[in-house]
């Protein structure tokens, strides 16, 4: 069954302060789930250890809090969640929906195509692992799979997986399990009604799509928002070290990011605190006004 209430969350990944574009994600998915009456939670995105980086996440909890964006519940830990994430892998072998792979990465690199959203593995180890060959990582059996899902920014969406992502890994070489799938555990775990975040991920939905299909799970509203850029067209990234946000100053800092998602205050807000200017954007809140396009971030 289809759950009512509207549920939110912003996950970000703790590899440095927040930058303005994820603040940008942060205010667009904040608004867009207390414009509807909804609850909104934080998770931090740290399955991936290796690029964590100690103290980031109680950096950007700090950030969030001067800039007024208040979450619900206790902030989850992906690195906290393991047995949650083997038991969908487990399921999913089950199934039959994931095989064990044995290739090194040398080897991948030698047969892959080069597809839009990276490298497609040609599927080697889908008949099973060559003699002597043991499982290095799990990837999901795409064959067949076109998931679709219909964006609120950029209308409906079908992908095949198959030809255009390959089968990705699930769960990786070093044991740790991949992104896309702890995202899908961990949203569905949540309640998760609505993802709003930004554009650069719209291409990750695909495939986390699928895994929802596969696993059973209920599939959100997406909603991908534009893209803060540098200067240089690239987009912000906390881990090439885009400039981290200032909460010496929150209020333009929320006033920016209000005005980046088409949806600036009114001069009589010149100055105001977070507080007053998302209290106003709640009620102002118009996604069909987002831009259609990225742009250029106010600072980087
Ligand atoms: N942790 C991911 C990132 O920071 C975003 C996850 C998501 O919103 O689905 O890029």
């Amino acid at each position: 069954p289809k759950p009512a209430r509207y549920v939110g969350r912003f996950a970000p990944s703790p590899t440095g302060p927040l930058h303005f574009g994820s603040l940008v994600a942060a205010v667009g998915s904040w608004l867009d789930a207390r414009a509807a009456g909804g609850s909104w939670a934080v998770r931090i995105d740290d399955v991936d250890r290796g690029r964590a980086v100690t103290g980031a996440d109680a950096v950007i909890l700090r950030q969030l809090e001067a800039c007024g964006l208040t979450w619900d519940g206790p902030v989850v830990y992906q690195s906290a969640r393991d047995e949650a994430y083997a038991a969908a892998l487990a399921r999913l072998q089950a199934a039959d929906r994931a095989y064990p792979c044995g290739c090194t990465r040398r080897e991948i690199a030698a047969v892959a195509r080069r597809g839009p959203a990276g490298m497609i593995y040609p599927g080697t180890c889908r008949a099973g692992l060559p003699p002597g060959r043991e499982a290095r990582s799990w990837r999901l059996l795409t064959r067949g799979l076109q998931p679709a899902f219909d964006d609120r920014r950029h209308g409906p969406q079908r992908v095949d997986l198959e030809a255009e992502v390959g089968d990705f890994v699930i769960r990786r070489a070093d044991g740790l399990f991949a992104y896309h799938l702890a995202m899908v555990v961990d949203d569905a775990e949540l309640g998760v009604t609505d993802v709003v975040r930004g554009g650069d991920l719209l291409a990750a939905t695909a495939p986390q799509v699928a895994l929802q299909a596969a696993l059973g799970l209920h599939t959100p509203r997406y909603l991908h928002l534009p893209v803060a850029l540098a200067p240089d067209g690239h987009k912000l990234s906390k881990s090439v070290g885009s400039a981290a946000l200032d909460i010496e100053r929150p209020g333009e800092a929320v006033t920016s990011a209000l005005a980046f998602l088409g949806q600036p205050p009114p001069p009589a807000l010149a100055g105001a605190r977070p507080g007053e200017l998302l209290a106003w954007a709640v009620g102002a809140w118009r996604p069909e006004r987002l831009p259609a396009r990225n742009a250029i971030a106010p600072y980087a």
